[in-house]
């Protein structure tokens, strides 16, 4: 492994690019709303919602522009949170790693201008758009850059066996979303969020540190590939009956899933999206215990439908996970928030 440079440290990358005051006070805002969600006092249904990667700063913004407008239709029955997801694991680790390592998909990775442009880009939906966004905390030690902008986190299903992403969640203070392992295991899923719940010691960042436990960690569900490659999908209301009963067998606080309706579930096809999160709200209106554990769903959608090869260059379309275009993507939002109950 060679250096090439000591890259800024979090603190000094937040008082390079302050945020202010309204700011601040807006992320709280959502931040408690949200809470509220997963301490089952609000019923707003959470939207985790954006594209797979956040690609291009231009095409996520004008994206957030038409999300921003139809927000103001739903925010009564909704919770949106956009997806800006600015850092990728990697099936087999080769391609596109997100923002993070390449600001510009088709230049050679640059740390520091990455740490810079995912930090503008998560400040920039919060100013301009009022949006306080999620991402994957697929680098634990990376959190801090981002960590007084984001309302939620997600812990990846290639990450959710590790000690350390583990650890960190159970320091954060807003809801961590653990996401069932790509083997499907309901075990490793519980242990997950069991971890993320408790208290810990332990070394972060050349800290010795202590984490409280975080109450708001909880269960994603994004479908598994069986052991001959086969997805299998674990959105359906058995599954979730299911995940009720673990709960249940559970002292986890605050019991709650949120049904990721690409990956796994739809075998990323992408369009599967629209039926699945419309049985999940069936699910979900049909049965007191799945309402009250189904908190919301995580949508892949961009401006395009599908995805294409980095330098394609069609503009708003992924260059990761196919994704639900902007018309079909605006007329599930408002067909969701319609029909649930
Ligand atoms: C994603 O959300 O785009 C993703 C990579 O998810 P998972 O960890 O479920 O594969
Ligand atoms: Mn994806």
């Amino acid at each position: 492994m060679n250096f090439i440079r000591k890259l800024p440290i979090p603190q000094d990358i937040k008082a390079q690019f302050p945020l202010k005051t309204e700011w601040v006070k807006k992320r709280e805002e959502t931040v408690e709303e949200l809470r509220k969600v997963f301490r089952g006092e609000s019923d707003r249904f959470v939207l985790i919602i954006g594209p797979c990667s956040a690609d291009n700063a231009d095409a996520v913004l004008a994206y957030l522009e038409k999300l921003a407008r139809v927000n103001e239709q739903v925010r009564d029955k909704l919770l949106i949170i956009p997806r800006i997801y600015t850092n990728k694991p990697r099936t087999t680790g080769e391609g596109y790693k997100g923002m993070l390592h390449q600001p510009d998909p088709a230049s050679r990775p640059d740390m520091l201008r990455g740490i810079i442009a995912i930090r503008e880009l998560h400040r920039t939906a919060l100013a301009d758009y009022g949006f306080t966004c999620a991402d994957e905390m697929l680098y634990p030690e990376n959190h801090r850059y981002l960590s007084d902008l984001l309302a939620y986190n997600a812990v990846g299903a290639r990450s959710v066996e590790n000690q350390q992403h583990r650890l960190t969640a159970s320091g954060l203070d807003v809801p961590v979303g653990m996401k069932n392992p790509t083997g499907g295991d309901m075990q490793v899923l519980m242990n997950s969020v069991h971890a993320a719940q408790c208290a810990h010691t332990f070394l972060y960042r050349g800290w010795e540190v202590h984490s409280d436990g975080n109450p708001y960690a909880h269960a994603i569900l994004r479908g598994y590939v069986d052991y001959t490659g086969k997805c299998v999908s674990n959105y359906h209301y058995e599954d979730l009956v299911r995940l009720h009963g673990l709960y249940g067998e559970s002292k986890l606080h605050n019991p709650a899933v949120i049904i990721d309706t690409n990956h796994a579930n739809s075998g990323k096809q992408y369009l599967e999206q629209i039926r699945i999160a419309k049985d999940v709200v069936y699910s979900r209106n049909h049965n007191g215990d799945i309402r009250s554990l189904v908190k919301g769903l995580m949508i892949e959608s961009y401006l395009e439908d599908g995805a294409q090869k980095i330098g394609e260059n069609v503009f708003g379309k992924s260059i990761t996970d196919p994704c639900l275009g902007w018309e079909k993507s605006k007329e599930l939002i408002l067909k969701i928030a319609d029909t649930l109950e």
